[in-house]
């Protein structure tokens, strides 16, 4: 059983999910060397994607402020829990 099975190839540039398959040339495969994936969302070329778990691929950037927010918990970004904000 592969650790990677849960994992989803995605693009070593931008670490998007939304790559493609190149085709390869069909006489061998050394004419000229081609790429096997291309990025549709940067168009990087690539012949290993990365890998990672499959979430946020939902078109959120990791790196955005609402992904990090929606990592983090409340008392991460400052709110007080329910219940504790002294103002009864
Ligand atoms: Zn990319």
């Amino acid at each position: 059983m592969s650790a990677n099975e849960d994992l989803v190839e995605c693009c070593p540039e931008c670490g998007r999910a939304r790559i493609y398959k190149l085709k390869r040339s069909l006489n061998g495969g050394h004419a000229d060397h081609e790429f096997a994936y291309s990025c549709r969302i940067c168009s990087h070329k690539f012949d290993d994607p990365d890998e990672r778990e499959p979430r946020n691929d939902g078109g959120m950037d990791p790196n955005s402020l609402a992904a990090r927010l929606d990592r983090a918990s409340p008392e991460d970004i400052g709110l007080s829990p329910v219940g504790d904000r002294g103002d009864a």
